[in-house]
């Protein structure tokens, strides 16, 4: 093999080029076509067959899904992926991929709200019992592993709980428990790293956040690594499609059975907007990281905030870990606490520039107080395990300049 063909393209460039032809559009084209014909019936019968390449209907299979899937695989050196409507639409069909009614999942009860709700109530009616557990705890996490258990489940860094679980350890833990290690890299994306090098068999997205980068619309990825052996009496449903498709199994069955009933494939026009997003991952990531540094910096100083949560403080339980996995980039979110919910609130109402709203990632700064918010209808144990407090701001910081947001917080903070 020639010396070019083992270059490797890295992650910046890949955001840019990956999965796009040689010639032709330098923008992926928008294919908004509900289906796609042939003209004779054979060769219609061929696809459905599998026997010939083609799309066949966009709920299964779209031009412009599959340009937006294969840079993700390429970025996260993944065999197959799978674009879906949202966030939680990949989560769902990634655990249901696996876990069926009477087995376990274990969990980081450090999770995204909607991620909590579906382990907890949805998934318990169909009878997939999740099991949680501190994800930085490695004795909890084994504990919480029986012979029902057919995931561990965690996400890079907890939004909001902004803690940074050991991978690599997970991984073992999930490996010699013979299940596979499933990895929410939201809030990480694939700049921060691969997490397939962490030992990641299967990496899920809301693509809607620092991908998409510009708040256009909503998104959600599967990622196969490739890595899991699904040849084994624990995946009973698997039989086949490990015999058939060896390390593509995962993805085969996703997109033969669960994308294609469940019916959450992704729009077309999102994953054109994601395309066009994800070209400036890189330079939005360093930014917003860049950025979440230097306004924790001034938050930690200022005498109005009782503390501040961001894995890239010293002060922080999680830096070293975030730091040994993440190369010293820790993300563009962060919480504050601000001693009760009506200085919490004080504090939102006085900002000018921040806006306060249910996202994050997105280019312009988001705050909002979860505990009234995306964790109402928890208990109020719920929200302490997933490190909501009344007294959290969460922060996403956006790329505007930083001495401006540290400005508006800091205009805000006088009126607390
Ligand atoms: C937003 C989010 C999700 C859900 O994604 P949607 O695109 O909103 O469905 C899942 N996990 C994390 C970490 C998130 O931040």
């Amino acid at each position: 093999m020639s010396k070019e063909k083992e270059y490797r393209l890295s992650v910046d460039t890949l955001l840019v080029h990956g999965g796009l032809e040689p010639s032709g559009a330098t923008s992926v084209p928008i294919v908004q076509s509900s289906a796609f014909s042939y003209e004779t019936a054979g060769e219609l019968e061929d696809v459905f067959r599998g026997r010939g390449p083609g799309d066949i209907y966009t709920r299964i299979g779209n031009p412009t899904n599959e340009k937006l899937e294969r840079r993700l695989a390429l970025l996260e050196g993944g065999v197959g992926a799978t674009a879906t409507a949202s966030g939680m639409a990949a989560i769902t069909l990634a655990v249901l991929n696996i876990a069926r009614a009477g087995d376990e999942i274990v969990s980081s009860s450090s999770l995204f709200g909607g991620t909590f709700s579906l382990f907890k109530y949805t998934l318990a009616e169909y009878g997939i019992t999740a099991k949680f557990a501190d994800p930085c705890d490695l004795d909890e996490m084994r504990s919480a592993i029986t012979d029902k258990t057919r995931l561990i489940f965690v996400e890079s860094i907890g939004n909001p709980k902004m803690d940074v679980p050991d991978l690599p350890e997970l991984a073992k833990l999930a490996h010699e428990a013979g299940v596979p290690l499933v990895v929410d890299a939201t809030i990480t994306t694939p700049y921060l790293a691969r997490v397939k090098e962490f030992g990641a068999d299967i990496i899920v997205h809301s693509t809607s956040k620092f991908i998409n980068g510009t708040g256009t619309s909503i998104g959600g990825a599967i990622i196969d690594s490739g890595t899991f052996n699904w040849d084994s009496p624990k995946f009973a449903q698997y039989q086949a499609y490990a015999k058939k498709y060896k390390k593509f199994a995962f993805s085969a069955r996703m997109r033969k059975q669960l994308y294609k009933d469940f019916g959450a494939a992704a729009a077309p026009m999102n994953s054109f907007l994601m395309t066009e997003g994800i070209q400036t991952l890189a330079l939005r990531m360093e930014r917003h990281c860049g950025n979440a540094g230097s306004v924790t910096g001034f938050l930690d100083a200022h005498p109005k905030v009782d503390w501040v949560n961001y894995p890239g403080l010293k002060s922080s339980a999680h830096y070293t870990v975030a730091k040994k996995l993440y190369g010293g980039r820790f993300g563009g979110i962060f919480t504050i606490g601000l001693g009760s919910k009506e200085r919490a609130f004080r504090f939102i109402d006085g900002l000018k520039l921040a806006r306060n709203l249910a996202n994050i990632g997105d280019a312009k700064t988001l705050v909002i107080h979860p505990a009234s918010t995306i964790c109402c209808e928890f208990t109020d144990e719920e929200r302490s395990a997933m490190g909501v407090s009344d007294d959290m701001v969460r922060v996403s910081v956006g790329i505007e300049a930083p001495q401006d947001i540290i400005h508006d917080f800091e205009q805000a903070l006088e009126k607390v």
